[in-house]
C-alpha cells in the first residue's frame, strides 16, 4: 500500500477512519505504566519509520501520536487514549519535524547520486540523526578536495531547481525494468505491493519508501562536514547537513563566536591565535607555580624539622599542587619519626594522597583512609600512595590519624 504521506508529502492535515484500535499489553508489571493503544486508520499522512527515515509525530484528533511503525503494509499509530472503531479522526502532523526529515532524506539521495555519478563511490547505508546525518561509503578515504567538489555540485543542482518526482511500479514490473533504478536498499525487507521510485530529474532514480521534496530548491543548501572511519571494514562515514539544519548550525556558530569575541576581547579572525597564546601562558604559569610549590614544600619541611617538640604526626593539604609537591616534602624531611599524611587536589572532588612513616601505621591507616576518601592505591614499606575520589572527607581522615596515634 502507498500511504497518503507517500502520495502527497506536503499534506499537513487529513481526515480518515479508525479501522483497528487495540490496547497494547504492557511488557512489564509496573502498574504505573500508562495505557497504550495501537491504531490503524484507513490511510495516514503520518509516515511510519522506514528506509532510514524516522517516523512522524502529530495528533489523532487531540491525542498525541507517540510513534508510528509499519507492519507489512499497515501503519500502526501508538497513542495513550482509545478511539472508537469506525470513528472519523482528524490527523495533524508535526510539520517542522517532517519537513526536516524530507530535507535530509532528499538531500541524501542527491548526495549519494553525485558521489556515484562523479566519483563512482557507492553509498552502502545512511543514518538520519537528530542533529547530523551521514552516508556510509564503500571507500577507505575521501580527500578534502573531493568533499568540497561534491558539495559544490550538490548545491549547483539545488540552484538549478531540478524536479523530484515519484513513480509507482506495480509489483509485477519485470526485474530488468526495475534494475534500471539505482538500488533497492531503501526498501524494507518485508516490503509488499507497489514499488516507489524517486526520480531526481536527470540525476537519479532510486527505490525508496520515504517522503521527499518535490523540487531540489526546497533543500536550500547542502553542507558536507567531516568523515570518520565506519565500524565496518574499509568504509567511511561522511557527515552532512541539509536546509534548515545548515542555518541552525550557522546560528549556533555565530552565537559561540560572539561570546568568544566578548571573552577574548578581540576580532574573531584572531580567536585561534589568541587561544593558542593563552594555552601556552597557562602551561608556563603552571610550571612556575609547581616550582614555587616545591620550594614551599622544602620550606614547610624544614620548619617542621626544626620544631623543638616533634609531633607524632603531621597532616597537610595543598589544593593547587601536583603529586610532585608531596614527594619534595618527603624528600626534604629525610629520615623522620613523624608520620606524614599529605594530600593534593580538589577539596570537594578527586585528588592524590601520600602516607609516610612507620610501616605498620602506614599500612593500617592506608586502608582506613582509602575507605573514607573512596581511594585506590598501593603501598610499599613506609610509603603509601593513592588516588581518591572523595577529598571532601579529608577532615574525617585527619581525625582517624589523630585517633590512631592516641590509641597507639
Ligand atoms: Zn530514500
Amino acid at each position: 500500500m502507498v500511504f497518503k504521506c507517500q502520495e502527497d508529502s506536503f499534506l499537513k492535515e487529513f481526515t480518515s477512519k479508525v479501522v483497528v484500535c487495540a490496547k497494547v499489553k504492557s511488557t512489564d508489571n509496573k502498574s504505573e505504566t500508562p495505557d497504550c493503544y495501537e491504531v490503524i486508520l484507513e490511510d495516514t499522512i503520518l509516515f511510519p519509520e522506514g528506509g532510514g527515515q524516522p517516523c512522524d509525530y502529530g495528533f489523532l484528533n487531540n491525542i498525541p501520536v507517540r510513534q508510528v511503525i509499519r507492519r507489512e503494509d499497515k501503519a500502526i499509530h501508538f497513542i495513550d487514549k482509545p478511539l472508537d472503531i469506525g470513528a472519523t479522526v482528524k490527523q495533524t502532523i508535526n510539520w517542522d519535524r517532517r519537513f526536516d526529515h524530507m530535507q535530509q532524506h532528499s538531500g541524501q539521495h542527491l548526495l549519494s547520486a553525485v558521489l556515484e555519478k562523479d566519483l563512482k563511490i557507492t553509498t552502502v547505508s545512511w543514518w538520519l540523526g537528530e542533529e547530523v546525518s551521514y552516508v556510509e561509503l564503500d571507500i577507505q578515504q575521501l580527500s578534502g578536495n573531493d568533499i568540497k567538489r561534491t558539495e559544490d555540485v550538490c548545491n549547483e543542482y539545488i540552484r538549478e531547481g531540478r524536479n523530484v518526482a515519484v513513480s509507482i511500479y506495480s509489483k509485477d514490473t519485470p526485474e530488468e525494468e526495475l534494475a534500471k533504478v539505482r538500488s533497492a536498499r531503501d526498501l524494507p525487507a518485508d516490503h509488499k505491493g507497489d514499488i516507489r521510485v524517486i526520480n531526481i530529474d536527470g540525476i537519479d532514480s532510486n527505490m525508496c519508501c520515504g517522503t521527499h521534496v518535490t523540487n531540489l530548491s526546497q533543500l536550500q543548501v547542502v553542507k558536507l562536514l567531516h568523515t570518520e572511519k565506519s565500524k565496518r571494514k574499509d568504509k567511511i562515514l561522511l557527515h552532512f547537513l541539509v536546509g534548515k539544519r545548515v542555518i541552525n548550525r550557522l546560528e549556533t556558530c555565530i552565537d559561540r563566536e560572539r561570546k568568544l569575541t566578548a571573552l577574548l576581547n578581540n576580532h574573531s579572525s584572531q580567536h585561534v591565535e589568541l587561544v593558542e597564546k593563552l594555552q601556552k601562558n597557562v602551561k608556563t604559569l603552571n610550571k612556575n607555580l609547581q616550582t614555587v610549590l616545591k620550594d614551599l614544600a622544602a620550606l614547610e619541611a624544614s620548619k617542621l624539622k626544626s620544631l623543638q617538640e616533634q609531633p607524632r604526626y603531621f597532616c597537610m593539604h595543598r589544593k593547587e599542587a601536583e603529586p610532585d609537591f608531596m614527594n619534595s616534602f618527603i624528600k626534604e624531611m629525610g629520615n623522620t619519626e613523624i608520620f606524614l599524611f599529605l594530600s593534593t587536589g580538589d577539596e570537594k572532588g578527586v585528588g592524590n594522597i601520600v602516607l609516610y612513616g612507620n610501616e605498620k601505621a602506614v599500612s593500617e591507616l592506608g586502608k582506613i583512609i582509602c575507605n573514607l576518601l573512596d581511594g585506590k592505591g598501593a603501598g610499599k614499606g613506609n610509603k603509601f600512595q593513592a588516588k581518591v575520589n572523595k577529598m571532601v572527607n579529608r577532615k574525617e581522615a585527619e581525625k582517624s590519624v589523630s585517633d590512631y596515634f592516641k590509641e597507639n
